[in-house]
């Protein structure tokens, strides 16, 4: 039997007056616990690198982090909105658009998610609590407590993945997807209209986007986000015995 690779994106981080590289253990270990290889992809100098690296990986997960630079979707940078990361921004776009044109399994994690959105041509609300005030509390400092319900669409890849059409999710974002991109899905959402989960509306690429951190949440009582990885690392085998 192969071992699927995966490759997990990362930041870059000025710690001890240095630039490193970093990602948190917690999507490592989810991914290597399901039985995937994890390879970390740092931010690029040259974006092209990336049809490299994917001709090496049977997967491709999309990590947390930064919001995308909003010149990326044509839109003046709100005052609640992080300072831009334009190697990350560029890296990830360029993978997503490579995933897309292998329909590489793709796993996409809040910024992921918004990354995949922004990539296809969408756009972002860049601060929940001044832009959509009557919007849940999204940004809890809580990382693995459930905190919001999440319906998923019945019938979906994500409701098929979750086995269920209902979840309570963990939640660390202010932004959100605004627009769509033509060809995605909304296949989950929040309470309050904010989209929690995206899939392509065409079958063929396996993606699935949450806005939540299921990896944080691998350990709960609840299977839904262990599922989650378990279906993920199924199209990833698949992938690897080709
Ligand atoms: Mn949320």
């Amino acid at each position: 039997m192969t071992t699927p690779f995966v490759a997990i994106t990362a930041t870059s981080r000025v710690h001890d007056a240095i630039e490193r590289v970093r990602v948190n253990q917690a999507y490592v270990q989810a991914v290597e616990s399901r039985g995937l290889v994890p390879l970390v992809v740092p931010p690029l100098a040259e974006p092209a690198h990336v049809a490299r690296i994917l001709d090496r990986v049977d997967g491709l997960v999309l990590t947390g982090g930064e919001d995308v630079n909003p010149a990326r979707y044509g839109a003046a940078p709100h005052e609640q909105t992080h300072p831009p990361h334009d190697r990350r921004d560029a890296t990830e776009i360029a993978l997503v658009l490579e995933a897309e044109r292998r329909a590489l399994p793709t796993l996409a994690i809040c910024r992921g998610l918004q990354v995949v959105n922004v990539a296809l041509g969408g756009t972002l609300v860049q601060d929940l609590p001044s832009e959509r005030p009557a919007s849940l509390a999204h940004d809890g400092a809580e990382r693995d407590a459930r905190v919001h319900e999440v319906r998923v669409r019945d019938g979906s890849r994500l409701a098929h993945a979750l086995g269920a059409t209902c979840v309570v999710a963990n939640s660390s974002h202010h932004q959100a997807i605004d627009r769509l991109a033509p060809g995605l899905v909304a296949t989950a959402v929040s309470s309050d209209g904010v989209i929690e989960g995206i899939e392509l509306e065409a079958p063929g690429w396996w993606m699935l986007g949450v806005q939540w951190h299921p990896e944080e949440l691998v350990g709960t009582p609840e299977d839904w986000d262990r599922r989650l990885f378990e279906a993920f690392a199924a199209a990833c085998a698949q992938r690897a015995v080709r």
